[in-house]
């Protein structure tokens, strides 16, 4: 084996049916003698390729007509500043759930641009748990009500869908999209960085609502716009083409050859359940979270003793297990086990995790 398991958070492993693909188009698109990387964006080519991408995505996830599919740069972090941009030009408050660290860098941005209400909040039990549905208020005036469905940092996911009534739901989904189904139609806007479930990072997705695309504050970049960016066809400037071209070969996998979002969410459950099985059978190994929030993307443990942190990352290593470290943040350990994260590589690095307790435990 020359390709090793990796767990990295993002960005994260590739299904490996995707590189051998894009590998033998490398050089050569389909015979047109020149790569995807040298194509115009506004090639005949390359337009059927962004064209399709959009379309296995609004297939995968029944995305309905009424709804804009954005393909965007500057990363998610640029979306913590482009939802307030966008959706604030008529006033109103923005509303968030505040369950970690990037719920709190959201907020951050956002209350660069206004005064933001915090509409739920879970640091008090030091994020172990999601906000209750019976612990969210709203503000009066709220103009969105913002959550991030999965914490890649502290492994804390939603298990249920926060409910605001007819104002709209923002999502960042970063970290656990494309994971399982959703009803798109329960959001104003959804986005997500690539370089997790997607593809590789540069390409940022945006899925919203065409009603609200013309809420903008008057300041707003060109860039930045939502409508700019819809009327555009996402072309208002060179997109990462590149990008944009795996992420549609991973929407292209995950819809024929691993037979779309149900069947994805299976195999994903079974990943997690068996992960946190061996943690929880173990004295050694540790999780603080919530059984029921438990994130099925990004699994963060403990050892006994984070003396041994260090041995563990070593030895995982040299038995093919890559990018296992915390995040720099909050150290430990952590295994993201996104979508193109085959069930082998859970069942290898639970056999590793059982040795290594027997050794040092
Ligand atoms: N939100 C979440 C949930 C994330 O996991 C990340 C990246 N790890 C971000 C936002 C920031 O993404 P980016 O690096 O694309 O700006």
């Amino acid at each position: 084996m020359t390709r090793k398991y990796n767990f990295c958070a993002g960005p994260a492993a590739l299904p490996e049916a995707v590189l051998l693909k894009a590998q033998a188009e490398m050089t050569d698109w389909q015979g047109r003698g020149l790569s995807v990387m040298e194509m115009s964006h506004r090639s005949e080519e390359f337009v059927g390729i962004a064209e399709k991408a959009e379309q296995d995505l609004r297939d995968l996830l029944n995305i309905p007509s009424n709804y804009k599919v954005l393909f965007m740069q500057g990363g998610a972090s640029s979306q913590f500043a482009m939802v307030p941009l966008n959706l604030l030009g008529q006033g109103g408050r923005p509303n968030y759930l505040k369950t970690g660290v990037w719920a709190k860098k959201a907020i951050a941005e956002a209350s660069r641009y206004a005064d933001t209400h915090i509409a739920g909040n879970c640091e008090a039990r030091n994020f172990t748990s999601v906000p209750a549905q019976s612990e969210i208020v709203l503000s009066d005036d709220a103009a969105y009500l913002h959550f991030t469905s999965n914490e890649t940092i502290g492994g804390l996911q939603f298990d249920y869908l926060p409910e605001s009534g007819s104002i709209p739901l923002v999502c960042d989904m970063s970290s656990d999209i494309l994971s399982r189904p959703l009803d798109v139609t329960d959001y104003g806007v959804i986005y997500a960085g690539a370089q997790k479930n997607i593809g590789p990072a540069g390409l940022t997705l945006v899925i919203i609502r065409d009603d609200l695309l013309d809420q903008a504050m008057d300041v707003i970049p060109s860039m930045m716009s939502y409508r700019i960016m819809a009327d555009n066809d996402s072309m208002y400037n060179t997109p990462p083409t590149y990008a944009w071209y795996l992420s549609g070969l991973v929407f292209d996998w995950l819809k024929n050859d691993v037979g779309g979002l149900e069947k994805m969410a299976e195999i994903n459950a079974r990943k997690a359940a068996k992960l946190y099985a061996a943690i929880d059978n173990s004295h050694f190994y540790g999780n603080p979270i919530a059984v029921a929030n438990r994130s099925q993307m990004n699994v963060p443990f403990t050892l006994a003793d984070d003396a041994l942190d260090k041995v563990f990352l070593q030895e995982a290593e040299q038995n093919g297990l890559l990018n296992l470290a915390g995040h720099r943040s909050v150290g430990g350990m952590r295994a993201s086990i996104y979508n193109a994260v085959p069930e082998a590589a859970v069942d290898a690095l639970i056999a590793f995790m059982g040795d290594f307790e027997q050794r040092h435990g």
